[in-house]
């Protein structure tokens, strides 16, 4: 592979790509373990699945490539998910815990959607139209994902809005004790 190639910065961006998917297989269960909606929680349960998928959708480009995928840290991601989980140990109330860690999932999301849609490109110039089509459908994925967490947050966000006013008229004259309605489960 000639030095310095488009070929090579596309290998770089597919171990890049590669690197973030790994990062949140190990991210996703504790994002569904912070959140309190059984749909928000159910939402990162399907997506871990989607992701795992993604890596072996990843892993088939590499053995076609005859590359291997390990061999870059992608810390865009790493930052991502290290945000993602300064925000799950603020003390927010459930619902309002639940609206940050979507909007830490939907920062997660984009950050996938143009990485997906750089390699894809490349892909398509460089005549490789297996991969275009794989990475395609990763791609597709983390665009109904994100559209899955607006929808989430269009109903959450106002629980969150409801619930934490509620609390603070109740908070006058009572003793700080566990919210009646906290949607954790017992
Ligand atoms: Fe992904
Ligand atoms: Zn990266
Ligand atoms: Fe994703």
């Amino acid at each position: 592979m000639p030095q310095g190639s488009l070929r090579e910065l596309y290998i770089d961006e597919l171990r890049d790509l590669y690197s973030a998917e790994t990062q949140l297989v190990k991210a996703l269960p504790k994002m569904a373990k912070a959140a309190s909606h059984a749909q928000l929680r159910q939402a990162f349960e399907e997506h871990l699945r989607q992701t795992s998928e993604q890596v072996s959708r990843l892993e088939q480009i590499f053995e076609a490539l005859d590359e291997k995928p390990s061999g870059k840290k992608c810390l865009g991601m790493e930052g991502l998910v290290k945000e993602g989980a300064e925000t799950m140990r603020e003390k927010y109330a459930n619902e309002v815990k639940d609206a940050a860690v979507i909007g830490a999932a939907q920062r997660v999301e984009h950050y996938e959607i143009a990485a997906y849609g750089t390699v894809r490109e490349i892909a398509r110039l460089l005549g490789e139209d297996d991969h275009v089509s794989l990475l395609e459908q990763s791609l597709g994925e983390e665009k109904q994902a994100d559209e899955k967490l607006t929808q989430l947050a269009q109903e959450i966000n106002p629980q969150a809005e409801a619930g934490t006013e509620q609390e603070s008229e109740e908070e006058i004259g009572r003793p700080q004790g566990p919210r009646k309605n906290s949607r954790r489960a017992a």
